[in-house]
């Protein structure tokens, strides 16, 4: 199965697998301690890149593009100038396109930033999670709140859309010492907020050390309420939220993640990376030597892809819908669906809105700050 390449993508996604260590928490396709890989995955996901445009036969106009990872930070200046060189000679990325770097505290210097400037990247998303040095040093993500502030004001003097991740319920942190990191973090000259629950997966030093009960995990229910009490307090302080776990200012909307939930095509390169065509999803490879050995042999390497049914479709556009402030149109979700099914649907919206989970708005079902709480139950009750 192949992407559709006669399809129009706009929007690109590329994947920088390298880290200086690997946190215990985390899920992604992301190593540490093997960056003399480094040139060789660089040429890997040129050939991949250069493939796909290939395939397309045109220069198609792109408007986002993602650099995410794993540290995109640790790509060296030339690598990552050479690579501009080439997405615009082979792509037309258009004037005011919003190209995003995922960026570590302490994997920065002017110079980096200078070149990120250069090459056009208008936004960085920088990975804060927390201000507390032990509790981050516990969790191995080697960065102090000092990188943090060292960042912050060189960034800004570049860069004047800013974004910064944070990760609620990490171990250790008080309900205090989160009320004042975000009060903080609310104050800087940043354009951007996402508030990440901290999750526990498989198979990770988190999850290890949570089932030996050597790490104590806070209270759900004291997440949740800090959960709210962050959202207000970005609200106050001029951050709309427009998604589950995002906060603008306006204007300031991340445009990349919301191809994503509007399930418009993308295309992702490098390690892991997923694409979405419009009707299929693909994952690339996710053995780095596999991806380097594929590419090299026949500069594609995908492990899964899938013709999505009516029903992955429709739970997709419920889901997606749903962590939005904007809800989802009730005409597109109805689309495609037997009398049957509509009437069901119908029944279940009235039901959820009479106990008050959603609000029907123009056309748009959107979550209650009650629904938002019980936001998977309610994918529950309105799928097919
Ligand atoms: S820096 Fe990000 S991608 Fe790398 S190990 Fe930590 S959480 Fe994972």
């Amino acid at each position: 199965m192949h992407y559709n390449y006669s399809i129009e993508t706009k929007s690109l996604y590329i994947h920088w697998p390298f880290c200086p260590y690997k946190c215990h928490f985390c899920p992604f396709v992301a190593m540490a301690s093997q960056d003399h890989f480094m040139h060789d995955y660089y040429q890997a996901l040129i050939a991949e890149i250069e493939y796909f445009v290939h395939q397309c036969g045109r220069k198609m106009p792109i408007d986002t593009i993602f650099i995410g990872g794993g540290t995109p930070s640790t790509c060296p200046e030339p690598l990552l100038l050479d690579m501009f060189g080439k997405l615009r000679t082979w792509f037309d990325i258009v004037p005011g396109a919003e190209i995003s770097i995922e960026v570590n505290p302490g994997t920065v210097n002017q110079s980096k930033l200078a070149v990120w400037k250069e090459v056009g990247i208008s936004r960085l998303s920088v990975g804060v999670q927390s201000l507390n040095d032990e509790v981050l040093k516990k969790l191995n993500r080697l960065q102090s709140k000092d990188d943090v502030y060292q960042l912050l004001p060189q960034a800004k003097a570049l860069f004047d859309n800013l974004s910064v991740d944070l990760i609620v319920g990490l171990p250790g942190v008080s309900n205090d010492e989160w009320r004042k990191t975000v009060n903080e973090v609310a104050s800087w000259p940043i354009t951007h907020v996402s508030v990440y629950f901290l999750s526990i997966h498989e198979n990770t030093p988190l999850y290890f050390g949570v089932k030996a009960q050597k790490i104590t995990l806070p209270c759900e229910d004291e997440v949740v309420d800090l959960y709210y009490w962050t959202s207000q307090t970005l609200k106050n302080n001029g951050f709309n939220q427009y998604e589950v776990s995002s906060f603008a200012r306006p204007g300031y909307e991340c445009k990349h993640n919301i191809v994503y939930w509007e399930r418009k095509p993308y295309k992702g390169f490098g390690l892991g990376a997923c694409s979405f065509d419009g009707a299929r999803r693909f994952q690339n490879q996710k053995n780095l030597s596999l991806y380097l050995h594929e590419i090299h042999q026949q500069k594609e390497s995908i492990i899964f892809s899938e013709k999505l049914t009516r029903k992955q479709i429709y739970l997709e556009k419920i889901m997606l819908g749903m962590r939005r402030s904007t809800g989802i149109a009730l005409s597109t979700l109805l689309e495609g669906l037997t009398q049957g099914e509509q009437d069901k649907l119908t029944e279940e919206i009235t039901r959820l809105r009479d106990n008050n989970l959603i609000i029907l708005h123009n056309d748009h079902i959107i979550l209650t700050v009650a629904g938002l709480a019980v936001e998977n139950e309610i994918v529950v009750k309105l799928s097919l």
